[in-house]
């Protein structure tokens, strides 16, 4: 693919859609007040985002980690445009269509018996919404009133809704400002290491019976800034989880798909949850759709005689088979192309290439799981002007909370990757520089 360099941006006049439009839209987790403004963009192909003037940025994101086989990919497209032909959307209540069952029937071929049942919804913070009341309803369909709170982590990263937030990290997470209005829930350390299972379990003694499961990211913390626990942190919760008779729900929303290295970061642990979510790179980031998977066990405890005791939810466009359709071309694309190969290849990449960022002052820590790199520094005042420099060098990254990070498309080649950890080297090296 021609790529034009980033720095000799052609004089090409903003367009008309982005002048006329721009002043009415707000933006996600932004100071409209003092954000340069966002970039119009044209296109998207493979690895690279086209901006409206002509610069070609190599994706170090992958659109929030959604497109993990590039943009616009061939099959999707197409299964998208021969679904859109035929029924963009039906309502899912009482009706049902093909592409949503047979979605159903594969993820829960894909995921370990008994997690069965496919609960599906449009968005990865209603996944979780959708994921804790099951399970408080499950508490309450067996006749158990006291457990409504549920324990989650420090550093964790459940979405933006406001039960989601609740089992967000409280101090370090986006959420804090609304700390008085959230339902309490027990946040605690993530247990590490053998005193800090010790001291999950002697939590859970204490304080297990208030709760009705602990929602847990397996193996890496997202959104809360892209920390690493080990598979041995998701055995113990596991292990402490059916001791203590609760219920344990993996957010795999980030992890899913290939992001680790394995269809699903659960699968390195060797664990099996109860409740499953799903979402971003769900439909290979073609469309909004979530998916809240239970076991058998959490589903037979919504069977009765009683109107009351079914799941009491149900997203207007649930199940939307446009969505439906794209998650199955993205699932027969992980069936037939090396999707987890490519991503410990590029855990490889990365752990070789972002390893001389280590010894530059000021930054923290260099760390790489699967398809994710991480470069933690030490003072994020100047993150305006980092994400400036990263589109002068021709890369789409945006760094966060106190990281540089890249999430790349599974697919994106060699060539791509090398720019895209050389800018990194490149603009870390000049901001230690100049610290
Ligand atoms: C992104 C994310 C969510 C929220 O998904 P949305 O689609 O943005 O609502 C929830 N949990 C995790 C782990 C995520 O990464």
């Amino acid at each position: 693919m021609a790529c034009r360099s980033a720095a000799g941006a052609p004089a090409v006049p903003t367009p008309d859609w982005f002048a006329e439009g721009e002043r009415h839209i707000w933006l996600p987790y932004t100071q409209m007040a003092t954000a340069p403004p966002p970039l119009p963009v044209a296109a998207t192909e493979g690895t690279r985002i086209v901006l409206a003037d002509g610069r070609e940025l190599v994706d170090g994101i992958a659109s929030w980690w959604t497109a993990c086989h590039g943009y616009n990919h061939p099959h999707i497209r197409a299964a998208v445009a021969d679904q859109l032909a035929r029924m963009p959307h039906v309502m899912f209540g009482g009706l049902v269509n093909e592409p949503a069952l047979r979605l159903a029937r594969r993820l829960a071929g894909l995921l370990p018996d008994p997690l069965n049942r496919v609960f599906f919804s449009e968005s990865g913070s209603v996944a979780v919404e959708i994921a804790l009341k099951m399970a408080l309803q499950y508490r309450l369909n067996q006749g158990e009133r006291g457990r409504h709170r549920f324990v989650s982590f420090q550093g964790a990263y459940h979405g933006d809704t406001f039960a989601a937030m609740s089992v967000c990290d409280p101090e370090e997470g986006m959420h804090s400002l609304f700390a008085g209005a959230l339902p309490e829930q027990h946040v605690v350390p993530l247990p590490r290491g053998e005193a800090g299972i010790a001291a999950f379990n002697a939590f859970l003694d204490a304080e297990g019976d208030s709760a009705a499961a602990v929602i847990i990211e397996p193996l890496v913390q997202g959104a809360g800034g892209m920390r690493f626990h080990e598979p041995e942190t998701l055995q113990a919760v596991r292990t402490a989880c059916d001791r203590h008779g609760l219920l344990l729900i993996a957010d795999e929303i980030m992890t899913g798909f290939g992001r680790t290295g394995t269809l699903f970061a659960c699968e390195q642990a060797g664990i099996v949850p109860d409740i499953v979510t799903l979402s971003k790179a769900l439909t290979g980031g073609t469309m909004a759709l979530a998916a809240t998977v239970a076991s058998d066990r959490v589903f037979e405890a919504f069977l009765s005689e009683r109107a009351d005791d079914a799941l009491m939810h149900g997203p207007t466009f649930m199940a939307n088979p446009l969505a439906c359709a794209a998650a199955n071309a993205s699932l027969d694309l992980f069936e037939r192309e090396p999707r987890l190969a490519q991503a410990r290849a590029i855990e490889r990449h990365l752990e070789a290439a972002l390893e001389p960022a280590r010894a530059l002052p000021g930054v923290v820590d260099v760390r790489s799981r699967g398809a994710i790199g991480v470069i933690q520094l030490d003072d994020m005042s100047r993150i305006d002007w980092l994400k400036a420099r990263f589109v002068d060098a021709g890369v789409w990254v945006r760094p966060f909370a106190d990281i540089v990070y890249v999430t790349p498309a599974l697919t994106i080649d060699e060539v791509d990757l090398t720019r895209l950890t050389d800018a990194l080297i490149d603009v870390v090296t000049a901001w230690s520089r100049e610290r």
